[in-house]
């Protein structure tokens, strides 16, 4: 029985996405709504963090479910990106205000002068 079930959601799966990290990411965050939303339980918030919560949750499983996997692999690789970008204290990012490439540069160096590595437009940016 229970290996019938398993080769049957094995089968279903076959083709499709499945999760990743922005994945876990978006199922956690639908479970902080919903304990949000138990927490205000009487106010109008709660309405608020329950609507986020299924909004969330309905994301992440349809990301799963998806046949577009080069397109879910894209939003990960993005969503790791922004999240090293948040850790990394020793850079900043700055998108060049021309061709919208973005450039690192170090981070406490005062006023500098970037030059975009793409389009060799220079602009000045405090780091
Ligand atoms: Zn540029």
């Amino acid at each position: 029985m229970f290996q019938k079930l398993k080769q049957s959601l094995r089968d279903m799966m076959i083709g499709r996405y499945g999760q990743d990290q922005l994945g876990t990411v978006i199922f956690l965050l639908g479970l902080g709504f919903m304990i949000l939303s138990m927490i205000f339980g009487r106010f109008l918030w709660s309405s608020v963090f329950s609507f986020l919560s299924w909004a969330a949750l309905i994301w992440c499983i349809i990301r799963m479910f998806s046949r577009n996997i080069a397109a879910r692999s894209k939003e990960n690789k993005a969503f790791l990106n922004f999240v090293s970008r948040l850790r990394d204290k020793e850079h900043r990012y700055y998108r060049c205000p021309q061709c919208r490439q973005i450039v690192r540069v170090p981070r406490g160096r005062g006023k500098i002068n970037i030059r975009c590595p793409r389009c060799n437009r220079k602009f000045i940016k405090k780091t």
